[in-house]
């Protein structure tokens, strides 16, 4: 993924955090056939002329076909998992090699469905993410905490410790993502508010100049759970969201772009 330069669009840089090229992922999840390559197609065709970057995470039985379909447009296509190992006994896992020798550019590692679904400490999510970035790839590493941790005032505070405990060692702008996610939010229909997205995002912004410095400031963070058509600009536009990271809306084109175009 190219470097997340610094820009002048609609949305200021300053207090408001660095100002970064946005990232709008859409992770399709279990979700998708063959015949979804249209939708794919609709979306890679609606991208010119917009200037976030622009990614769609399909399932991994798509990936080739998909790198195919969104050859000759800007659409990045990224995978969904990894294993932190090369090759080996590993029945049904899939390494960074193999996604890259299929095209994908980056891979989601650390979604709390595969926390939640296969046990996945920070640990595992740390040496998916190293393999991931020595592998060539973008990392999108996904933190949050659920509804439970943030009655209990915690939020934050598992937010930062996962996000310690999650990124590889070797850390950069154009090789890792940060991707809040509270899980609570995730398929509900629910979103954090803009004002706790912007607290949250600022302490992941503080945590990570303080670990990494100047680097720190160009690492893009995402905002993830029940992104739509009608909420984006709103998260979009809080201080130190540099995009997006989006299920159910990114398997429909129309809303898909949608968002992008909040971006903007
Ligand atoms: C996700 O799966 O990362 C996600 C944010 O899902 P949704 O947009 O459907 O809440």
């Amino acid at each position: 993924m190219s470097a997340p330069t610094t820009h002048s669009g609609a949305h200021s840089g300053t207090e408001s955090g660095p100002e970064l090229t946005p990232l709008i992922a859409g992770n399709w999840k279990m979700h998708g056939v063959k015949a979804d390559l249209a939708t794919l197609a609709d979306i890679a065709g609606g991208l010119s002329g917009l200037r976030a970057d622009v990614m769609i995470c399909p399932p991994a039985t798509l990936i080739g076909s998909s790198v195919a379909q969104a050859h000759g447009t800007s659409l990045l296509i990224g995978a969904q998992d990894c294993h932190p190992t090369e090759n080996g006994a590993h029945t049904g896992d899939i390494s960074v090699g193999m996604l890259k020798d299929a095209g994908a550019t980056a891979v989601i590692v650390g979604h709390s469905e595969r926390r939640s679904d296969h046990g996945e400490t920070d640990a595992a999510v740390k040496a998916k993410a190293g393999a991931a970035v020595s592998g060539g790839l973008t990392a999108i590493v996904c933190v949050g905490e659920t509804a439970g941790q943030r009655q209990l005032g915690l939020a934050e505070r598992v937010v930062l410790r996962q996000l310690r405990a999650s990124l590889p060692d070797d850390v950069s702008p154009t090789r890792v993502v940060v991707a809040y996610e509270p899980v609570w939010a995730i398929g509900t229909g629910l979103t954090a508010t803009p004002d706790d997205v912007a607290a949250m995002h600022a302490s992941l912004r503080s945590a990570l100049m303080a670990d990494y410095g100047a680097t720190g400031a160009q690492i893009r963070l995402l905002y993830g759970g029940s992104v739509k058509p009608d909420n984006a600009a709103e998260l979009l536009a809080t201080p130190n969201v540099n995009g997006a990271l989006v299920g159910g809306a990114s398997l429909k084109a129309a809303d898909f772009l949608a968002i992008v175009r909040a971006a903007e």
